[in-house]
């Protein structure tokens, strides 16, 4: 009773905002009002054939993927912007492993969970990383972790750092420089995985593959990837 009374009269004061819509939540209500888990633009595409999957098919002939997931489509405008630009610059880290641990459940729940062996987060700089104070792939991981009962690793894989400037390399040595953004930072975890590689949102899809690069070459079993949002091309 007054506990329930101490949230109403919080409520006045801090009101509890849904994530997406930033309207206000009635009681039983959490990060999410309930209009807004409705009618997110969930792709489903964990339900789909491989060769049907529009995602998966994006990656043909670049990275070999398991699975290919992502919860919603980037839209512009609207709810799921408004989910990315809390979790990228308002500090809202809860809308990572939030998400993370709807989508985690809905996977398991489609037998999914049997599918991979470690969760890799692409990792973020380490001077943005300082800014943000997190990495919004490593919430979004943690979140699918707690989802699908599964381990993940933000050492696993890890951003060189850079000792010389690019700027007296030829055109090669600086391709070669770009390529090597990332290297497996546990060479035992990943060996033999089934690597589950996320990031918040996926636009042309090469950074991903670069990491899957990366993965495999480190002796990762198979990868699939997830993300939060992907932008239609
Ligand atoms: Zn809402």
């Amino acid at each position: 009773m007054w506990h329930s009374l101490f949230n109403d009269f919080l409520g006045l004061i801090y009101p509890n905002v849904c994530l997406a819509c930033r309207e206000p939540m009635v009681r039983g209500e959490k990060h999410l009002c309930t209009r807004c888990r409705a009618e997110l633009p969930y792709t489903d595409f964990h339900l789909l054939p491989p060769e049907e999957n529009p995602l998966g098919r994006r990656f043909w002939g670049k990275l070999p993927l398991q699975h290919a997931l992502s919860y919603v489509r980037f839209l512009r405008h609207g709810r799921i912007q408004q989910l990315l630009h809390q979790l990228k610059y308002k500090g809202q880290r809860e809308v990572g492993t939030v998400l993370g641990q709807l989508y985690g459940a809905e996977l398991q729940a489609a037998g999914l969970n049997t599918e991979f062996d470690l969760i890799v987060p692409v990792p973020l700089h380490p001077r943005k990383l300082s800014k943000r104070g997190y990495n919004q792939a490593a919430v979004f991981a943690e979140g699918l972790s707690k989802g699908l009962q599964l381990p993940w690793s933000a050492l696993a894989l890890r951003r060189t750092r850079f000792t010389s400037t690019q700027t007296r390399k030829n055109r090669t040595q600086r391709w070669e420089n770009v390529a090597t953004v990332f290297e497996v930072g546990l060479p035992e975890a990943i060996a033999g995985q089934r690597v589950l590689l996320v990031d918040d949102v996926l636009t042309t899809g090469a950074t991903l593959e670069a990491c899957g690069a990366v993965l495999l070459a480190g002796g990762a079993a198979s990868i699939s990837i997830a993300t939060i949002a992907c932008a239609d091309r």
